[in-house]
C-alpha cells in the first residue's frame, strides 16, 4: 500500500542529494491466497524493484507491505527473517542464481539447513523429493549447475525457491531466457505447484503471452506507476489506460481479441529521475487533455475488480 522506492541522486564531494530517482512512485495493489498477479510493462517500469519491495531485499521509501495482518516493513531481525522465509524469488537466468561450484544437492539443501529447519541428513531426503516435485531426477542432485540445460536449471531455481515452504513465489521474468517451447513447460509446472502447495505468484514479465498464459489477474506499470490492474480476460480484452492499450496494440497475442489497430507511441519513456507532472503517461498519451498536465490522475475501481488510473474515466455519469 503506498510503495515508493525513491533513489538518491548523489553529487560532489559530499555527496549532496541532489534529486531522487522515481523508480516506484506510490503504487498499492492486493494480491490473494492462491493467486496469480501477472506485472506487465517495459523495461524499466520498475516492475523488478516492486518485486524486490515485496521480497523486502529492498527497503521501501516509504508504503507499507501487509502479509497475514503484519506490516513487513515494520519486522526486524528474527521476525523478519520468519516471514522473509515465506516469500520466495524465482529469476530469469537459473544460471547467475545458483552457484556454480555446488552440486544440486548442496544448493537445495542449503537454505534448510541455514534456516534450522533440518540437519544435513534429513535435508538431503527432502532433496529428492523436491528435485522429483520440479520433474527431475532424484540422481540429479550430484551434478552441478553446469550439467544441466536452461530448463531443467530453472527446474532446480524452483526446487529451491519451493524447499521453504514458501506462500508467495515472486518470479521476475522467470522463463524469459528459455526457448519458447521450454517456457510452456516451466509454465505449466509452475501452475500444477501452484495447486500443490497452494501458493500465490507474482509473476514480472515483460511478455504478454506468457502473462496471459498464467495469471488470474494482471497489473499494468509505467514509469514506476501502475496504471491499470485487472481480471486477466478483462485487461486483455477490454483494455481501458492509453498505455496498456497501446502496449497489448503491439503483441500479436492481444491483439487476437479484437481487430484493435496498433496504437504507435510517440516519444521515449520519460526517465524517473525527471518525471512529467500530472499523468506519468501525459509526454506520449495519444487522448492527453489539458489538466492531464497537472492533475495525477488517481487509481479508481470502474468495473468489479478492474481499475485504472486515468482521467478519460473519472466523473463518470456526471
Ligand atoms: Fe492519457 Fe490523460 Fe489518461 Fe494520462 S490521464 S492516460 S494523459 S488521458
Ligand atoms: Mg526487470
Amino acid at each position: 500500500s503506498g510503495l515508493k522506492k525513491y533513489f538518491p541522486i548523489q553529487a560532489g564531494l559530499l555527496r549532496r542529494t541532489i534529486g531522487y530517482v522515481k523508480a516506484i512512485d506510490d503504487v498499492s495493489f492486493q494480491l490473494g491466497k492462491g493467486e496469480t498477479l501477472g506485472i506487465v510493462g517495459e523495461s524499466g517500469c520498475g516492475k523488478s524493484t516492486l518485486g524486490r519491495m515485496i521480497m523486502r531485499v529492498l527497503e521501501p521509501s516509504e508504503g507499507s507491505i501487509i502479509f497475514d495482518d503484519q506490516d513487513l516493513t515494520r519486522l526486524r531481525g528474527q521476525k523478519l527473517r520468519a516471514q522473509r522465509q515465506k516469500f520466495q524469488m524465482v529469476f530469469q537466468d537459473p544460471y547467475a542464481s545458483l552457484n556454480p561450484k555446488m552440486k544440486v544437492a548442496d544448493i537445495l539443501a542449503e537454505p534448510l539447513i541455514v534456516n534450522g529447519l533440518m540437519d544435513r541428513k534429513e535435508a538431503a531426503g527432502q532433496v529428492g523429493q523436491l528435485l522429483k516435485r520440479v520433474g527431475l531426477r532424484e540422481g540429479d542432485a550430484q551434478k552441478y549447475p553446469h550439467e544441466f540445460s536452461g530448463g531443467q536449471r530453472q527446474r532446480v531455481g524452483i526446487a529451491r525457491a519451493l524447499s521453504l515452504s514458501p506462500k508467495l513465489i515472486v518470479a521476475d521474468e522467470a522463463v524469459s531466457a528459455l526457448d519458447v517451447s521450454i517456457q510452456a513447460q516451466i509454465l505449466n509446472l509452475m501452475m500444477d505447484l501452484k495447486k500443490d502447495f497452494d501458493l500465490s505468484y507474482m509473476f514480472i514479465s515483460h511478455n504478454l503471452a506468457v502473462v496471459r498464459h498464467i495469471s488470474d489477474r494482471v497489473g499494468v506499470m509505467y514509469l514506476g506507476h501502475m496504471v491499470e490492474i485487472g481480471e486477466k480476460t478483462s485487461l486483455f480484452q477490454s483494455p481501458l489506460h492509453p498505455y496498456t492499450q497501446a502496449l497489448l496494440s503491439s503483441s500479436p497475442v492481444a491483439k487476437r481479441d479484437s481487430e484493435r489497430k496498433k496504437i504507435i507511441l510517440q516519444g521515449e519513456v520519460p526517465s524517473p529521475a525527471n518525471p512529467p507532472s500530472g499523468c506519468p503517461f501525459h509526454t506520449r498519451c495519444p487522448k492527453v487533455t489539458e489538466s492531464c498536465k497537472s492533475i495525477r490522475p488517481a487509481m479508481q475501481e470502474v468495473a468489479p475488480g478492474h481499475a485504472v488510473a486515468c482521467h478519460l474515466y473519472e466523473f463518470k455519469g456526471e
